[in-house]
């Protein structure tokens, strides 16, 4: 096969979907999976998930009808974010989605037009950073951006405005948060607060969605029962888990790590200072936020030759700054030997756009051997028809 692309190993995909169902049958049975769309969008995987029982999570109108398109029904989608349409909002509540709010203009939505309920409706809490360790997240000085927080009595006033409207205290909490470390401790804090919340406001919640952010498929890394088995102790106390389902939202944890990026040298020179390996990956195809400073890796086909002290590998692009890693005391690197990266499906396949190439070939490796391409090269002629 012709580099660059992505392959994904559908044993893999298998695996870390096995060990969420395992771990919520073990812990709290009344539960749903629903994979976040903008991890990886490849209607290959959302078709995937649909057959495997696992809902869909979207945060756009684009991302709720590619779920549709992909072959899921509205009652089995979460429309989360704070930039539905007052349009789109009420399309998704009509037509039984769980829908978690997360914008003044829902609310003020509700109030006026008082639609039915057909599916679930949540609030989504902004939580209070203080509760983390400090390495576990970031914007603990000016707080997240999204939902709804406690101490300035803004959830309070949803709640009110929420039973005003239906008579009842059983909306749903969406709980997701951003961490940096996802770890364990991160889920029991947010937990801990949630439980918190429903003693003090005298909720009856339908679910708890306690969001993404886990780790799945990392050796060394927690495992979703070491998540879901913390996150079940904690409620335990304040609700019964047979009447409030959980709801969770991984994106990472099902789409990181089934991902290979195979990329090959295509030439190789010396600077001044440096040895310049040019390679067809860039790092817009592995780290289009440009935030990561080590890769898991392999070099292939390597024509063995004597190591060297210093290498730096970039990718296709004529920008400098695409350097993708230096790599210290390893065998030269000479054109056509290949550079395998692993574990690189989240936010990357479908984060980075076309730049200069246009998107690769997409494979997957079945659990029978096979070998079948799901997404084809970008053509020239199908980049032109999409920008003019
Ligand atoms: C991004 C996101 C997720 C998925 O996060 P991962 O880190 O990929 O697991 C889940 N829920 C919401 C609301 C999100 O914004």
């Amino acid at each position: 096969m012709e580099t660059p692309y992505f392959i994904l190993d559908e044993k893999s995909l298998i695996e870390n979907i096995m060990r969420f169902k395992e771990a919520l049958e073990k812990n709290w049975s009344n539960s749903k999976i629903a994979y976040s769309i903008k991890t990886n969008s490849l209607p290959w995987l959302l078709k995937y998930m649909c057959s495997n029982d696992i809902f869909a999570e979207a945060v756009s109108q684009e991302e709720y009808d590619l779920a549709v398109l992909c072959g899921y029904n509205a009652s089995r989608i979460v429309f989360n974010g704070p930039i539905k349409t007052e349009k789109q909002f009420e399309m998704a509540v009509l037509n039984g989605s769980i829908v978690n709010i997360d914008s003044q203009g829902e609310i003020d939505f509700l109030k006026k037009k008082k639609p039915v309920i057909k599916g679930y409706l949540g609030i989504r809490v902004n939580i209070d950073p203080k509760i983390f360790h400090d390495e576990d997240v970031e914007y603990s000085e000016d707080g997240f951006r999204f939902g709804f927080a406690d101490k300035d009595g803004h959830l309070e006033n949803v709640i009110n405005d929420l039973e005003k409207i239906y008579g009842h205290r059983n909306f749903g909490l969406h709980l997701h948060c951003n961490t940096v470390t996802r770890s364990v401790d991160a889920y029991q804090a947010i937990s801990k607060y949630a439980t918190e919340l429903i003693v003090k406001y005298n909720l009856k919640p339908k679910y708890i969605d306690i969001g993404g952010g886990f780790f799945g498929g990392v050796p060394g890394k927690p495992a979703a029962d070491d998540y879901i088995s913390a996150i079940r102790q904690i409620f335990d106390s304040v609700i019964d888990v047979n009447d409030t389902m959980l709801i969770i939202e991984p994106g990472s944890a099902l789409s990181g790590s089934i991902f290979d990026f195979y990329t090959s040298v295509l030439d190789v020179k010396d600077t001044l200072k440096s040895r310049i390996v040019t390679t067809d990956g860039s790092r817009i195809n592995i780290d289009p936020l440009w935030i990561k400073s080590r890769y898991q890796y392999d070099i292939i086909n390597l024509s063995k030759n004597k190591i060297i002290e210093d290498q730096i590998i970039c990718g296709y692009t004529c920008m400098d700054h695409d350097r993708i890693m230096r790599i210290k005391n390893q065998q030269e690197l000479m054109p056509g030997d290949r550079i395998v990266y692993h574990k690189v499906g989240n936010y990357t396949i479908t984060f980075g756009g076309m730049f200069i190439r246009y998107y690769p070939e997409i494979y997957v490796k079945k659990t029978s051997g096979e070998i079948e391409m799901i997404r084809h090269r970008t053509s020239v002629e199908e980049y032109y028809n999409i920008h003019n």
